[in-house]
């Protein structure tokens, strides 16, 4: 009898190894027959994979529009939810800022661009950035279903925090439709519990495929970029939220790391904060005992506005791409790049490699050149599983922040000892 998280983790350890494995064999020739490739990498690895993401994807939108909904509609008094909003953002807006200081302290200090040879590369095929102007213009839903067809998270959350309100103000008229959604959700979060027993399958497909394709070579001659990344994303996620649960909320830190851990196998093996966001409601409000109304609204938002580990990459980026060209940035600079970063991260949805197109912009406006990120693209497949984790982690520590300071956490459930 194993739990969960330690059958996900036998899933990722085999999944590599086999990934390692096909690697190693199709290098040396020995099993150079392409069926190999086709058959496993590209067929039953790819299959199991993807269809493991379509299905967590397949109820983000469903999850989020219910769960918010009936977590709107409970709220007896609606300014709290104007209460809920400023601390989230503006907790969500100071890590983020926190997490790209560190991130420019520590490259400035071990300047990981000094002495990398600058091959020419193609420019990657990035898409623009949006504006903030475009973010914020965007954030009403025009058609709901829309919204809802192209998963557009922000215009979900704002029809969905709308719809809420608007059943509490009809009180009793709007009982029935609110116990709908309650049960509603409770569907939902059923089918979130099934899917997790199929994880360890999906993720071994993920990791083996992932595994296979991964290049040693590129770590190693960025080595030094790669390990000042990782060292930010682990200083940041092992200081800096403890220091805020423990500071801001006297929550335990190795409570909550224990609890949410499946969470951050989810999302380290799917690269998917998005992705992920089904497992994060999951855990957090189940077993961290935020309630509803607190975790449907901060988790949403979170995992579409705030991305720590990802402005961590793109701190030590930018650092590395003007140390490489040469390019000498001001103190200015890095405050623009702080600024930036922290606002690039807006508006866009979690799913893997958008910080990358979000560097560019942040790129553009200390007028460094965007094609640097065609150095770094090679190592950023591990990096980008990292700093999901990393997301993820922050998104539930604002969560179980805000929850405490508006009394919506169930200390008991915090610290029960279930099992899983
Ligand atoms: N993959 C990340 C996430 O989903 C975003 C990124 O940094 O690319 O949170």
């Amino acid at each position: 009898k194993l739990s969960l998280s330690a059958k996900i983790l036998m899933g990722m350890f085999f999944g590599a190894c086999t990934g390692l494995l096909l690697q190693t064999f199709l290098q040396n020739g020995n099993l150079s027959a392409p069926w190999i490739t086709a058959f496993f990498i590209d067929g039953v690895f790819r299959v199991g994979g993807e269809v493991f993401i379509a299905s967590l994807m397949m109820l983000v939108v469903p999850l989020v529009f219910v769960s918010l909904v009936c977590g709107t509609s409970a709220l007896s008094d609606i300014s709290t939810l104007g209460k809920l909003g400023i601390k989230s953002l503006s907790l969500y807006i100071m890590t983020t800022a926190i997490a790209i200081t560190i991130a420019i302290a520590l490259a400035l200090y071990v300047s990981p661009g000094h002495g990398v040879e600058l091959t020419p590369n193609t420019q990657p095929g990035l898409s623009e950035a949006p504006s903030l102007a475009d973010v914020v213009i965007n954030m009403m839903p025009r058609n709901p279903f829309q919204s809802m067809a192209e998963g557009n998270m922000l215009q979900i959350i704002v029809f969905s925090v709308l719809f809420g309100i608007a059943i509490a103000m009809v009180g009793a008229r709007g009982k029935v439709v609110a116990s709908f959604f309650s049960d509603l959700n409770t569907i939902i979060m059923q089918l979130v519990l099934i899917l997790m027993k199929l994880a360890p399958y999906g993720i071994f497909c993920l990791m083996a495929r992932i595994f296979s394709e991964l290049s040693w070579h590129a770590i190693g001659s960025l080595a030094q970029y790669f390990f000042v990344v990782m060292a930010a994303l682990f200083a940041h996620a092992l200081i800096v939220y403890p220091l805020l649960l423990k500071v801001f909320a006297g929550l335990n830190p190795i409570t909550f790391y224990k609890k949410i851990r499946s969470a951050l196998l989810f999302g380290f093996s799917t690269s998917s904060s998005s992705a992920t966001l089904p497992v994060t409601m999951e855990v957090v409000t189940n077993r961290l005992g935020v309630h509803n109304s607190v975790s449907s609204f901060t988790l949403p938002l979170g995992a579409t506005i705030n991305m720590d580990g990802t402005a961590i990459m793109q701190g030590v980026a930018t650092v590395f791409i003007a140390q490489v060209y040469g390019i000498d940035l001001s103190l200015t600079d890095y405050l623009m790049v702080i600024l930036t970063a922290t606002l690039a991260s807006i508006g866009t949805a979690g799913v893997p490699g958008v910080g990358l197109i979000m560097l560019a912009m942040v790129l553009q406006q200390v007028g460094l050149p965007v094609e640097g990120i065609a150095l770094i693209i090679g190592v950023d497949r591990l990096l980008d599983m990292t700093r999901t984790a990393v997301n993820i982690s922050g998104d539930a520590t604002i969560s179980c922040i805000v929850a405490k300071s508006e009394s919506k956490l169930d200390q008991a459930r915090f610290y029960s000892t279930s099992p899983n």
